[in-house]
């Protein structure tokens, strides 16, 4: 694969931003070699600054379930922005965005947009102690909340791919306030309640994990948390900034009729821009400024063309329910990746809720981060590396979900499934 124009940037970015990159795993570290620089996506595809093209597994770490450069999206992203880039002030998008969010997810019935999905977890968390005048949260092992001080303790995504196990720049004091238990592990959830149940103020949690790798929660581990914290006055928070509008166009929180308290969104809502949001019932958000005390802001919240992107983007959704579509191609990607596996007699374990999935070089079950971690990373690498050599571009980390996108057809996956067949062959 000819790789000199990414090469060339790559040595020029690297001396410009840490790593070369503004986000870490995309500097490739866990795969080793060069990150490719992209000039623009197609559908379900990549195309690199060298002219490579890739079907695309990242969709943007999850945003794209369009796929790129979606006509109606781009449509009015253009219309919107000629109207002007950001205003400061209410424009009638957000109000539609909203409208649509409270009308999908059972447990939202008032939203504030943010940037980011970090931005959504740390505001989120700041209501939860608010409302409950506690200080403490408990996540999960290999949960990844955004990179806010509290939350980036024994963190997924981007810290397991590195194996950063310190946190430097985070008092003492602040990493504290979280307690960390293994994900799907009820029995440690009630423990930690006896030992701090007053003290509680929320449990954070991704209803399907997918930043240690898609885990899906056990059978009764969400109704366990649900009740857990009801019965202790804590607040239940469901992360579903990839889940939401992902697994059901009413998130995980509709996919298994478990509610939170709090809900954080991101990624899709955005149609490809950026944006979060946090979001529940009234009871609680009429504490967030300007109606109550908790402070929240932001210069570019509600920007005009990230919220009419998103609104596109969920109308669509609602409009051509497209879930059953994306579970089909996701179970035809799932079977096909464990066949080829088989046959190449490589263990693996492949997790899959509807359109989001990984492959774990381990044989399995993978239930939460020490069962994902026990992947043979390096298997993983060559797979990684063999992939791209045939035109198909995965996730640069075993601790990540691949999307599939409603730009994606059986060619596609049937073209990965055969990819997959001959990387697993030669570099198993
Ligand atoms: N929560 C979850 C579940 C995520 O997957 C992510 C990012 N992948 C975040 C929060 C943080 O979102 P952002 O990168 O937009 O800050």
């Amino acid at each position: 694969m000819n790789q000199h124009r990414s090469k060339e940037l790559y040595t020029k970015a690297s001396s410009l931003l840490p790593g070369g990159v503004n986000s870490p795993v995309r500097a490739f570290q866990a795969v080793g070699g060069t990150p490719l620089f992209i000039a623009r996506g197609e559908g379900a595809y990549l195309v690199d600054v060298d002219g490579n093209k890739f079907i695309d597994y990242l969709c943007s770490w999850g945003p794209l379930i369009l796929g790129h450069a979606h006509q109606e999206v781009v449509e009015i992203a253009s219309q919107v922005l000629r109207l002007g880039s950001s205003f400061g002030a209410p424009s009638p998008w957000e109000v539609d965005l909203a409208q649509l969010i409270v009308d999908a997810l059972p447990s939202v019935e008032m939203v504030r947009m943010v940037n980011s999905g970090t931005e959504a977890v740390m505001s989120a968390v700041r209501l939860a102690r608010a409302y409950t005048a506690r200080d403490l949260v408990v996540k999960f092992a290999g949960g990844y909340h955004g990179h806010s001080d509290g939350l980036i303790v024994q963190g997924g995504s981007g810290i397991a791919t590195l194996g950063i196990t310190t946190r430097p720049g985070i008092p003492q004091a602040i990493a504290e306030t979280t307690l960390t238990l293994p994900y799907n592990d009820l029995e440690a959830v009630e423990q930690v309640f006896r030992d701090y149940g007053e003290r509680i103020a929320a449990v954070i949690v991704e209803p399907i994990a997918g930043n240690m790798g898609v885990v899906p929660p056990r059978p009764g581990f969400l109704e366990g948390l649900r009740k857990l914290t009801r019965e202790a006055g804590a607040l239940l928070i469901f992360d579903e900034v990839i889940t939401g509008f992902r697994v059901s166009y009413g998130g995980a929180q509709a996919l298994y009729g478990v509610l939170p308290d709090l809900t954080c969104l991101g990624k899709i809502i955005g149609g490809g821009f950026p944006v979060g949001a946090f979001g529940g019932p009234r009871e609680i958000m009429r504490l967030v400024a300007p109606l109550g005390p908790v402070y929240q802001a932001g210069t570019l919240s509600g920007n005009p063309v990230a919220m009419a992107c998103g609104v596109t983007t969920l109308r669509i959704l609602r409009d051509r329910n497209p879930y059953d579509r994306l579970e089909e191609l996701g179970a035809r990607l799932a079977e096909g990746l464990q066949e080829a596996a088989e046959e190449a007699g490589v263990p693996v374990t492949v997790n899959r809720v509807g359109s989001m999935l990984t492959l774990f070089f381990t044989e399995g079950p993978v239930e939460n981060f020490d069962d994902a971690n026990r992947s043979d990373k390096q298997r993983f690498s060559r797979f990684f590396w063999a992939m791209l050599e045939r035109g198909v571009y995965i996730p640069p980390s075993q601790f990540e979900a691949w999307f599939v996108s409603l730009a994606h057809t059986e060619e596609e996956i049937d073209r990965t499934v055969e990819a997959a067949r001959e990387a697993l062959r030669h570099a198993g």
